[in-house]
């Protein structure tokens, strides 16, 4: 991920403080109103780390006050200048940098993913997507429209108001910035709901919201449960928009819901993603991203390269080396630094994804390797390599979210472009080939929102990211997210005379 955040090697810290387990509201750090708490474990053991603030409606309401308050007319945060918004972003990045080591070592502790993943790939990206968000302020122009008659128009790009963004635990630093990001940018106030399975890093975050000096009530950050804390959030009436990213399944409910009360919308959903690999590819390339896309963070990627679609001339040879890789994939605690790969996020994920390969074994697939779970504490999955995989399998249409390969043989370009958009899903697609001409046609025929040719999982700030068909709507990252954070207005006013 481009950074100016620099890649290096260092020992993370493996029993990191944890320093708040309360809500944000109005820049304080508060209980629940009904004084509950939940449990947050540790991945990698089953452990219980700690106990952190479970918030509800009213909880909600409290925070949707706050963000209201904030963007009331001749508030700070709305007479700010737009400049001024940017530096707070730049603030924020840079406490983020300063912060590097310990929130890497607490998403680790939290999540599971390894160290060298957190400190080098999360965080970095952390402080770059909210770089690039504080260079937009200053540059939402609206326009002058030529209208007719006698008339000056004008547009604004205007916040769209009090803004509701919900997170999963896959990426729990990394969405809370791509989701902080525009909606300062655009000016917005927000209430940030945390997963419940990973909350620790983003009520840290809050401390360094207060300290860069963003005004009250600007950003407030909850934990709590998706059927009651993000339930309310989703249905309160002061919140204009609603931003959510996880499971297809709880978007189409958070979809409905919004449509009643006609909220502004996006969704970044889960996906089950063709990664095409040609015969005339660079085979060692091919292998070693294919590997990479659909194992990278266990697995647990809305992204992940989840469908391996390779022509019959090379289809043996890539299996075989598939499966060498996946051998030789360092399953275990995630502080060690020659780790690749940490638990899954919980019991039940992993039950799911354990479900899952048992009905590719059961449908006929061939298991080349792994296929149960690793030791018997914390939530470890074997990496799983399936060859000889048909479309029509479960592992080959649903979301497993685990460290589980599905690898298919095809023959044609017009075969595996429509086995490849035969899903519900169009997050995410890729094409591994020399022939440049063939991999534009095939690209431009996928219905997916990101296509990467001869790479994957690039994810630059710049670029938009979200899906096509029941992945989502609305993109995130990049300019074009900006777009779903603003209204655009028209100002047309009677004058006395214009010329041309
Ligand atoms: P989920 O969709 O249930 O949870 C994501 C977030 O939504 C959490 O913050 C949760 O508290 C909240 N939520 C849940 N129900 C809600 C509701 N009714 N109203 C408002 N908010 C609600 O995802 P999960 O159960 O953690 O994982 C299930 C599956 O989702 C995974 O196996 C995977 O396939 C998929 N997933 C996708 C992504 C992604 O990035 N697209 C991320 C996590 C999980």
């Amino acid at each position: 991920t481009a950074s100016t955040v620099a890649q290096q090697k260092i020992v993370g810290d493996r029993n990191p403080d944890i320093k708040h387990r309360r809500l944000f509201i109005n820049n304080e750090f508060v209980d629940a109103y009904s004084k509950n708490v939940f449990e947050v474990l540790n991945p990698s053991t089953g452990d219980v780390l700690t106990e952190v603030a479970d918030a509800s409606d009213r909880d909600v309401d409290l925070a949707v006050k706050a963000a209201k308050d904030a963007f009331r007319l001749g508030s700070e945060w709305r007479r700010m200048d737009p400049a001024a918004r940017g530096a707070l972003l730049n603030k924020l990045a840079d406490l983020i940098e300063r912060d590097r080591a310990y929130l890497a070592a607490l998403e680790t502790l939290n999540n599971g993913k390894p160290f060298q993943d957190s400190y080098n790939v999360d965080i970095p990206h952390c402080v770059a997507v909210l770089r690039y968000y504080a260079g937009w302020p200053d540059k939402m122009n609206g326009k002058v429209l030529p209208v007719g008659g006698d008339f000056f128009s004008y547009t604004r790009r205007e916040p769209i108001g009090v803004v509701g963004q919900i997170i999963p635990w896959n990426f729990p630093m990394i969405l809370l910035c791509w989701k902080i990001g525009p909606s300062v940018a655009a000016g917005c106030t927000s209430i940030i709901k945390l997963d419940e399975h990973t909350p620790l890093t983003g009520l840290y975050t809050a401390e360094l919201i207060k300290e860069a000096g963003f005004p009250p009530g600007v950003i407030n950050i909850l934990s709590g449960d998706g059927p009651h804390c993000g339930a309310s959030l989703v249905k309160h009436p002061d919140v204009h928009k609603i931003a959510f990213t996880g499971s297809t399944q709880v978007g189409k409910i958070i979809g409905a819901e919004t449509a009643k009360l006609v909220k502004r919308t996006t969704l970044e959903l889960g996906g089950k993603s063709p990664n095409i690999v040609f015969a005339d590819c660079d085979l060692d390339t091919a292998v070693e991203m294919s590997h990479f896309a659909l194992f990278f963070n266990q697995g647990q990627c809305c992204c992940a390269g989840s469908r391996t679609y390779v022509q019959e001339g090379i289809y043996d040879e890539f299996v075989q080396r598939s499966v060498e890789r996946a051998k030789r994939r360092k399953v275990g605690d995630p502080f060690d630094d020659t780790t690749e790969q940490g638990p899954q996020i919980s019991h039940e994920q992993m039950d799911k994804i354990l479900d899952l390969i048992d009905s590719g074994k059961r449908a006929g697939a061939k298991l080349q390797i792994g296929g149960q779970r690793a030791g018997d504490k914390g939530f470890f999955v074997q990496p799983t390599v399936f060859s000889d995989v048909n479309d029509n399998h479960r592992i080959a249409r649903e979301e497993i979210f685990g460290p589980v390969m599905q690898i298919l043989k095809f023959k044609t370009v017009d075969e595996v472009i429509e086995r490849a958009n035969d899903s519900d899903y169009g997050l995410a697609a890729s094409v591994f080939s020399k022939d440049l001409d063939k991999a534009i046609v095939v690209s431009n025929g996928l219905r997916a929102g990101s296509v990467w040719v001869n790479t994957y999982d690039n994810f630059d700030p710049v670029a938009p990211f979200g899906g096509f068909k029941q992945s989502g709507l609305g993109r995130e990252k990049s300019e074009y997210s900006l777009d779903s954070y603003t209204e655009t207005k028209c100002v047309t006013i009677k004058i006395s005379e214009r010329n041309s």
